[in-house]
């Protein structure tokens, strides 16, 4: 997939990865044209405001581990960047546990009842596994139980994951628990009591002044300054082969190109549906895997405290079945000088199924209110119901894949299907998990570096991509195109 010297690069969407890999492409010299389908820079990786309220969608601290992000990060941002601790938690039943899982934590907060049957769980758990090594794990419920034992698993794992991933755990891929969750592998354990834990690795994030949309600002100026065409408000709704490139259809009707390649960052259908407006013999097959593709939407309620907040930890997952929410922040943790005192604010995570059945209201109003509600029942907002308001919902569709067995099988199918046809997945949604900032923007220099002709495509997908696919791209390979 080496690009012809000269040519053009179409990237779709100005998230962090379409950024990253426009700012490498344009300052290659190489004609770039970065379409984004918003009116803003950033993806998910946004600040905005209600009233003199700074958000994220979600927190959005950086991990920045030494490398070429971490200098790209700081060079761009300056004296903006800067580090904030990093404190999570589990909440549960009246009481915040440390998070990731802590033994010592779990012991030193529970009574002799919980702690002799979570013990005795975990033992025989342990045990099991060791027995029973020779079978791997069918599904993400096994992999979590067969590591926290029964019980720690009912606590401390199940309620969060249903409520962050849908009833259906049993389907899930084990790869998916395997990347969430935090193995408590028995040397750990024991260290942990010993006093010489070291579960978790990093203790601080990045941030930076204005929030996370400052970073995707400053490198959509790059971009421009590298001479990249930056163009908001310009969704790609299809592309048609033009000689061996690409043409670009805008939603507005605008056709645009040629491209010689495109760097796709939106959803992963979206970019077969592109294609394959153009291959109608093609269209029941690409529709038969995309209907076996599902994820989970988020929403996001914010909230006014109407007072300061209580600032006692970066994010508190909710394990809790009785509070429907799963996850607390306080965006003041992030922030800093008059942005941090100004700050009164909260915010609730949420997720659900998109297309499937909800106990989530659909409605803002009345979900406004069964947060409020909600969360008054939480140690330190007790007065939230009667003081606090709410100051808007933010919902956003596929937030997360559900790695389920129908979806691992059309994904094999699919992403061969992109790549022969020449378009490079790569961040968030072209690909099939997790990705934070700092990995996206990696994906994004990979993708450009494929067409730049000093990469190879696989070196893209093996960022980000669960290890099935992994297998099955290093067969596609650099010659897709
Ligand atoms: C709740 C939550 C919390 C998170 N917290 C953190 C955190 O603390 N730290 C961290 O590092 N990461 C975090 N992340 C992950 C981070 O948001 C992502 O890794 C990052 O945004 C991925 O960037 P991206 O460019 O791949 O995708 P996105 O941010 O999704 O950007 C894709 C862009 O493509 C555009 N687009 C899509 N389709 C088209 C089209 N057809 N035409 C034109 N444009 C299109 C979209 O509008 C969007 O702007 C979090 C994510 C979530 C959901």
């Amino acid at each position: 997939m080496t690009g012809v010297p000269g040519g053009q690069t179409l990237v779709v969407g100005a998230g962090p990865t379409g950024l990253t890999a426009a700012l490498r492409l344009a300052a290659a010299g190489r004609p770039t044209v970065l379409a984004e389908a918003k009116e803003y820079v950033g993806g998910l990786a946004t600040t905005f405001t209600f009233g003199d309220q700074l958000f994220d969608v979600g927190p959005h601290g950086l991990s920045l581990r030494p490398g070429e992000i971490r200098d790209l990060v700081s060079e761009v941002l300056g004296n903006r960047l800067y580090t904030v601790p990093l404190v999570r938690r589990m909440y549960r039943d009246g009481t915040f546990y440390e998070h990731p899982f802590s033994a010592p934590d779990f012991w030193a907060r529970s009574g002799w009842g919980e702690r002799l049957r979570a013990s005795a769980d975990y033992l025989f758990a342990r045990g099991s596994r060791f027995v029973r090594a020779a079978r791997p794990e069918r599904s993400f419920e096994e992999w979590a139980a067969r590591r926290y034992g029964t019980y720690l698993y009912d606590y401390y794992i199940r309620s969060y994951s249903v409520k962050s991933w849908g009833p259906r755990l049993q389907q899930l891929s084990p790869l998916w628990a395997e990347q969430r969750l935090y193995d408590p592998r028995p040397a750990a354990v024991l260290a942990a009591f010993l006093g010489r834990g070291n579960k978790t690795t990093e203790q601080v994030q990045h941030y930076c002044d204005g929030g996370i949309g400052t970073l995707a600002g400053a490198l959509a100026e790059r971009c421009t300054h590298a001479g990249a065409a930056v163009r908001l408000g310009t969704k790609v709704e299809a592309l048609r082969r033009s000689g061996s490139g690409w043409e670009a259809q805008f939603a507005s009707g605008e056709v645009s190109g040629a491209y010689d390649e495109v760097i796709w960052t939106g959803p992963l259908e979206d970019a077969a549906r592109s294609i394959v407006a153009s291959q109608p013999e093609r269209q029941r097959t690409v529709d038969s895997w995309l209907q076996k593709l599902r994820y989970r939407g988020a929403i996001f309620v914010y909230i006014d405290l109407d007072r300061p907040p209580n600032l006692t930890f970066t994010s508190c997952y909710v394990a809790d079945p009785k509070l429907p929410f799963c996850r607390i922040y306080e965006p003041a943790w992030y922030l800093r000088g008059d942005e941090r005192a100004r700050s009164r604010a909260l915010c609730l995570e949420y997720h659900a199924e998109e297309g499937g059945e909800s106990t989530i209201p659909g409605d803002d109003g009345e979900l406004a209110e069964m947060s409020l509600a909600a969360l008054s029942r939480v140690p330190g907002y007790q007065n939230v119901a009667r003081r606090g308001k709410c100051l808007g919902v933010i919902r956003v569709d596929k937030h997360y894949p559900l790695l389920d067995e129908p979806a691992v099988s059309a994904l094999a199918e699919l992403l061969p299907y992109l790549t022969s046809n020449g378009v490079i997945p790569a961040g968030r949604a072209g690909l099939f998990r997790y990705v934070n900032i700092d990995v996206a923007m990696e994906m994004g220099l990979r993708a450009a570096d494929t067409v730049l002709g000093v990469g190879t495509f696989d070196s893209v997908n093996s960022l980000g991509m669960e290890r099935a696919f992994r297998e099955a791209l290093v067969r596609v390979g650099p010659s897709a195109s």
